[in-house]
């Protein structure tokens, strides 16, 4: 094939697909984004929701802790508030404040317990009169965590929470919280509060959340301090119980620590959520966060997405390279094949040429009737035989080589005795091979040695090696044939000294068409077929042929026939 074609051929197949490639590759990372924004937005959704859970509860809370604030009637108030306070978990500290005269309980200075005192520290901007209790529920819920109040939450959102459904069940469950709860302290009607509200105040960063009522005749201020791990208590059964495979949902307070997580996967402390919705203005500051662990999203998107569709679009690649290159070598190889078949019809033609042209010409003297000599007229006659022997072998070999080819070569096995048979041909060509100036030497032992073989699949193995000892080695003198018996097979050596065959071609001498020298200049005529020929018959007789560098130069051919172990020389 030409260069240019072949560069032709691969940019014919590199360039689609490279941009098959690319846009495999991009359709994959649409996709991919798609589905990670699905889940993103899904979870979304879910943390939402969760969250708007969350903030009906704590809404329904306070609205039952306000109602019942606001029915608490007659003179024993601040009784009232303490047995309430003891009695319900809810409830972490009371207040009594009265405009112009302060606070009436905790009575600060003479609070007993330690709780009362830090109590009293921490909203003494409320019941000092700094901030007044008016202005609380003006500011937003949004301002940073800091030692004072945040907001109320909007009549709004509270109205709105008021429509959810369960309100009242979690109504009656802030009110009836504690059996000792006196329904007689609330005997007053609904409408006694002037004014109320709950206010999220931020201590050291911890969120407080203080509910306060006015009553209307003498604007008397009272109210209740929440217990923030009851309410999370109440919160936690709001909670999924479980999340998704690779999900976390959990609730995170100020300061961003997990006060319960929905999921089993164990999160690594100062993970950043993938997701938070925030609880303000009910919790503010407080979120409900979601996690993609087991590297879910990281996994298939980004780097995970990265290297998969890069090994994708790698095996795709190679695998359209690796069949190029098997397509190439294939062209290749039947350019060689074509090449070496070119070079056969030639060699062959040259080969058969030699021997007609021997024929032709000593016919011609012969039938011209000029030779008188009769040693001559037999020699000339001689030769005439001998060639066109020569061409009988060639033409043998080129027929037995189609037949081969095309799979219809048919054995006939028979019994043989090898010894015998061995020194039947090899006395045949004695002759012939002596006129090449060789010396045959044949080393056959004595005994009979029976074989089941194909007679003429031997007879024509063994010319071919006789004849190529005479092409190849007839300036090493010597031709030994040696038989022996190893291993239950018989071992026909054919050792001589020429050349021998260079270590690059000893394997390949027995392929088909294959000769060292290849050229139609070459010394000896050939077709390259004698040898892959010979080990294809062997072969299909259950035998082999085999090439050794015969020690101190020359070539050794092994001829293997199977034979009977009794014959064991
Ligand atoms: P051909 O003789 O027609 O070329 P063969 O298949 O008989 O084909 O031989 C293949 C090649 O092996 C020969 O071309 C020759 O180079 C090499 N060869 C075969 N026999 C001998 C030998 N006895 N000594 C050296 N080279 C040999």
């Amino acid at each position: 094939m030409k260069k240019r074609l072949i560069i032709l051929y691969w940019l014919l197949l590199l360039v689609p697909t490279f941009v098959i490639g690319v846009f495999a590759f991009q359709l994959l990372r649409h996709e991919q984004e798609r589905i990670d924004q699905e889940v993103r937005f899904s979870a979304r959704d879910r943390a939402r929701a969760i969250a708007e859970t969350l903030q009906v509860t704590v809404a329904a809370v306070e609205d039952g802790l306000t109602e019942a604030l606001c029915r608490i009637h007659g003179n024993r108030l601040t009784e009232t508030l303490l047995e309430w306070e003891k009695s319900n978990p809810l409830l972490r500290n009371v207040f009594v404040w009265k405009p112009k005269a302060g606070l009436q309980y905790p009575v600060p200075g003479a609070s007993t317990t330690s709780e009362e005192r830090r109590f009293n520290a921490r909203y003494d901007a409320l019941f000092s009169g700094r901030v007044p209790w008016r202005s609380a529920g003006a500011e937003t819920a949004n301002a940073g965590p800091s030692d004072t109040l945040v907001s109320e939450q909007p009549s709004l959102v509270r109205d709105i929470k008021k429509l959810k459904t369960g309100r009242q069940r979690l109504v009656s469950l802030a009110k009836g919280e504690g059996g000792s709860y006196k329904k007689r302290n609330m005997e007053a009607e609904e409408g006694s509060c002037k004014a109320g509200g709950w206010i999220p105040w931020f201590e050291e960063n911890r969120l407080f959340i203080l509910g306060w009522v006015q009553r209307k005749p003498n604007g008397l201020i009272y109210g209740v301090e929440i217990e923030l791990m009851t309410l999370l208590s109440r919160l936690v059964t709001d909670f999924p119980a479980t999340a998704p495979k690779g999900m976390v949902y959990a609730l995170l307070d100020g300061s961003g620590q997990i006060l319960h997580q929905a999921g089993n996967s164990a999160l690594e402390s100062g993970l950043r959520p993938d997701l938070t919705v925030p609880l303000a203005p009910y919790l503010p500051h407080w979120q409900v966060a979601v996690y993609f662990v087991d590297g879910r999203l990281a996994a298939v998107s980004g780097k995970g997405f990265i290297i998969l569709s890069g090994l994708l679009l790698s095996i795709f690649i190679i695998a359209i390279i690796l069949g190029g290159s098997l397509l190439t070598w294939q062209a290749h190889r039947n350019m060689a094949d074509a090449r070496q078949k070119t070079s056969f019809v030639s060699n062959v033609s040259h080969e058969l040429k030699t021997p007609l042209t021997s024929i032709r010409m000593y016919a011609e003297l012969l039938s011209e009737g000029r030779i008188k000599d009769p040693g001559k007229k037999k020699h000339y006659l001689q030769v005439i035989v001998d060639e066109s022997q020569r061409l009988t072998r060639l033409v043998n070999n080129v027929l037995d080589f189609s037949r081969l080819e095309q799979g219809r070569k048919k054995y006939h096995l028979e019994e043989l005795e090898l010894t015998g048979y061995l020194h039947e041909i090899t006395e045949l060509h004695r002759l012939r091979v002596q006129e090449a100036g060789l010396v045959l030497e044949v080393q056959i032992p004595e005994e009979k040695i029976l074989i089941l073989t194909d007679r003429d699949a031997i007879e024509q193995v063994v010319l071919n090696l006789i004849d190529n000892a005479i092409k190849y080695a007839a300036d090493g003198g010597e031709l030994l044939i040696a038989l022996k018996v190893l291993n239950g097979k018989c071992e026909i050596r054919f050792m001589d000294r020429g050349q021998g065959v260079p270590p690059e071609h000893q394997s390949r001498i027995f392929k088909k068409f294959h000769r060292v020298d290849d050229t139609l200049t070459a010394q000896q005529p050939g077709s390259g077929l004698g040898l892959s020929i010979a080990r294809r018959l062997l072969r299909d007789i259950d035998g082999d042929l085999l090439y050794e560098p015969r020690d101190s130069g020359g070539s050794c051919f092994v001829v293997l026939v199977p034979c009977r172990s009794d014959h064991e020389s």
